[in-house]
């Protein structure tokens, strides 16, 4: 028999995994058994999985919320459960990650953010060069110039990387304008 120290059930040893040490390590461990049963390992491990799940159900929020109050409730009485969810709950988590880390994290996510933004204009400005013109003229104009804006920088100029697809929809804007009968 042996005692679970995450539920603090005794139970028979083949309730708890077998494990082998791995290579030979300098401290020649035999073979033993894990300090938490089976069933806590899986509850464990399910949990783990659980909390990194995105978008969960209200029904997966409260399994996590019980589990919390759960594991809460065994380190009160003495016992230390384990496991990546616990951990988070109790507060033991990795140490907080370093500034230099969470810096290139910002940075990522702002140039992701100036890629799409940047990706969305010239999408737009493609659309207007594919685009076969039967209405009236200013109707191309003005969305040209509402897109213009958008793409224009701090100095109120059309940025360098626009200005290419820029010239050429104004080109077709002003052909169809000056060849349109009024
Ligand atoms: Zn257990």
């Amino acid at each position: 028999m042996k005692i679970c120290k995450q539920c603090g059930r005794s139970l028979p040893d083949e309730s708890f995994r077998a494990y082998k040490p791995r290579g030979k390590g300098i401290r020649h461990t035999k073979q033993g058994r894990n300090t938490i049963c089976i069933t806590c390992e899986n509850l464990n491990a399910n949990m783990a999985v659980l909390w990194k799940k995105q978008n969960k159900t209200e029904e997966e929020d409260a399994v996590l919320a019980r589990a919390a109050e759960y594991y809460k409730k065994l380190v009160d009485t003495g016992l230390q459960p384990i496991g990546t969810y616990a951990k988070h709950v109790l507060g033991t988590a990795a140490p907080r990650r370093r500034a230099s880390e969470q810096l290139l994290d910002v940075l990522d996510s702002s140039m992701q953010h100036l890629m799409d933004s940047e990706d969305k204009l010239l999408a737009e400005y493609n659309k207007l060069l594919q685009l076969t013109l039967t209405e009236e003229p200013d109707v191309y104009q003005n969305k040209l110039e509402k897109l213009m804006e958008q793409s224009m920088g701090p100095d109120n100029k059309v940025q360098p990387r626009y200005v290419d697809i820029f010239r050429k929809v104004a080109e077709k804007f002003d052909e169809y304008e000056d060849s349109y009968t009024w």
